[in-house]
């Protein structure tokens, strides 16, 4: 039987990144893909927002993404677009990208961290004992782990082998999402109606239309057919365009449901696997790719040795509450997508509040992700908050904050007298920059806060400690995050 540290169930987003954090930490990871190959059919999700892009810079791979997508004020509430192009970041906007270049490139990433995949191969199953965890997989073969993390999708075997519930509303409204050819010039763009939105939009090949309509009625849980779709085209434009040659047909629905935990002893989940909702908003990939990123440090650190398992219960604490509101916030923009009379009049108002430039703020806010705090106690304000990219000069010259989270490796920054902190007992796993930074601190949505003298960085970029002129609470600090010395 195979042996590795972490199998991670599902080759997404979720699973890639999760797989990098490891392989950065030098964790022996697999990862097991139902799919022959990382090509994924239809272009599926559309991009990912502003947070996602910095978590992606952290690791120095955000300019391969950059390279393909396209930069625009696309985060938007209900009908609102949201602009952020005055919020304090390198990357004040969103990346149109569709999932399967997102994918394409992930995967040539974590080849390069030569990170081990099993295609075509399905968990089935799993038994975990105290040392570790037997994974089934369908072929008959099996893997020992010391952690299985499930980053399988919505419909989640992971989740529901290890029995953890997955409360949260049923379906109320189904949309087919497809690529298919047409012999009619179809009308580009979006349309809203008492069903449901629906958009036409054609591809960069110029013959491919993407097609997202709203059905009449709830669909079934079965595999959509072309006849479906043109059911629900004619029902919403008086005609289907002539379609043919799908290569991609599927559905999705505003099911909204969240796992009660996100761990159950040596088995975790992350991504759609954990939280699933209707893509208003666009905000799905995003944040399984913030749980990874979250989780990926910690079970390295576990794995490793120098931080106990109770680590990974702040997994849970901190990207629970995140998905949490993510889902309210979906539930709010698609209730605002029905355009009778009625609900129109209640797009009206909250289009004209969106607009204004405190709402504006708080809503962008929380689609790009850039407000994220996790509850790390009182103190500053930028305790469990994302670090910014700071320009620092050191001695070496100057230096992006980012640029030293690369290695997904904590960072002590020391911005007052060079030398004025030791932390040598963790010298193996933190680096310590002495650095000199005179311009401003500036958070999204709260705005200016005070210069700190020192912060403490954890490698997803959250920052675990803040100083005011002394080291007090710096080595519990680096305790309780990074391990006794
Ligand atoms: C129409 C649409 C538009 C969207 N738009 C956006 C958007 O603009 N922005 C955004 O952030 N999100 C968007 N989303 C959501 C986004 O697509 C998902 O949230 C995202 O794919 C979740 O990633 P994941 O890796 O957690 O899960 P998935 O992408 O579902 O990946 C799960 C992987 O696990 C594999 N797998 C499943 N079961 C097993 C098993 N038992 N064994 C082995 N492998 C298995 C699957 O083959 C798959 O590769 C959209 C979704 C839809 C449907």
């Amino acid at each position: 039987m195979a042996k590795h540290a972490v199998v991670i169930a599902g080759g997404g987003p979720t699973g890639m990144m999760l797989a990098a954090e490891l392989a950065l930490a030098k964790v022996d990871v697999a990862i097991v893909e139902r799919r022959p190959d990382h090509v994924l059919v239809g272009s599926r999700a559309g991009g990912f927002h502003s947070r996602t892009i910095e978590v992606l810079d952290q690791r120095g791979v955000a300019d391969r993404f950059l390279a393909e997508g396209q930069v625009a004020q696309v985060a938007m509430f209900g009908t609102t677009v949201l602009d952020m192009s005055d919020f304090p970041t390198r990357h004040p906007y969103s990346l149109g990208i569709w999932q399967n270049q997102i994918e394409r490139i992930m995967a040539a990433w974590i080849a390069e961290l030569a990170v081990r995949i099993y295609y075509g191969r399905e968990v089935t199953g799993f038994a975990q004992g105290d040392t570790g965890v037997d994974v089934e997989l369908s072929d008959g073969q099996s893997l020992r782990a010391q952690y299985l993390v499930g980053c399988d999708g919505g419909r989640s075997v992971i989740r529901k082998a290890a029995r953890i519930e997955f409360p949260g509303w049923d379906p109320t409204r189904s949309n087919l999402i497809a690529e298919v050819e047409m012999t009619e010039e179809p009308p580009r763009g979006i349309r809203h109606d008492a069903t449901g939105v629906h958009g036409l939009h054609r591809l960069e090949d110029g013959r491919t239309v993407r097609v997202v309509v709203t059905e009449q009625q709830l669909g079934p849980s079965s595999e959509p057919t072309l006849r479906d779709l043109s059911e629900a085209l004619t029902a919403v434009y008086g005609t289907d365009f002539g379609i043919h040659s799908p290569t991609w047909i599927s559905r999705f629905t505003d099911m909204t449901r969240q796992a009660a935990a996100y761990r159950a002893g040596r088995v975790l989940l992350a991504g759609d696997s954990a939280h699933v909702h209707y893509p208003v908003g666009g905000q799905g990939l995003s944040l399984g790719v913030q749980d990874a990123v979250n989780l990926g440090w910690k079970l390295a650190q576990v794995v490793n040795g120098t931080s106990p398992e109770s680590l990974l219960d702040t997994y849970q604490d901190e990207r629970h509450p995140v998905a949490a509101r993510a889902l309210q916030h979906t539930m709010a923009q698609t209730a605002l997508q029905r355009r009778d009379k009625r609900i129109k009049a209640l797009v009206d108002v909250v289009s004209e509040l969106a607009s204004m430039d405190e709402p504006r703020k708080r809503l962008a806010g929380i689609i790009s992700g850039l407000d994220i705090h996790y509850d790390l106690g009182e103190g500053h304000l930028l305790l469990g908050r994302r670090m910014l990219d700071l320009d620092l000069v050191t001695a070496d010259g100057t230096l992006r904050v980012f640029t030293l989270l690369h290695k997904a490796k904590p960072v002590l920054l020391n911005l007052g007298e060079p030398g004025g902190f030791d932390i040598s007992p963790w010298a193996d796993r933190a680096q310590l920059i002495d650095a000199e930074y005179l311009g401003p601190w500036e958070l999204p949505v709260i705005g200016a806060v005070t210069a700190p003298t020192g912060v403490l960085i954890r490698p997803d970029g959250y920052v675990a400690w803040v100083g005011d002129g002394t080291d007090s609470g710096l080595r519990d600090a680096l305790t309780t995050w990074f391990g006794t010395p």
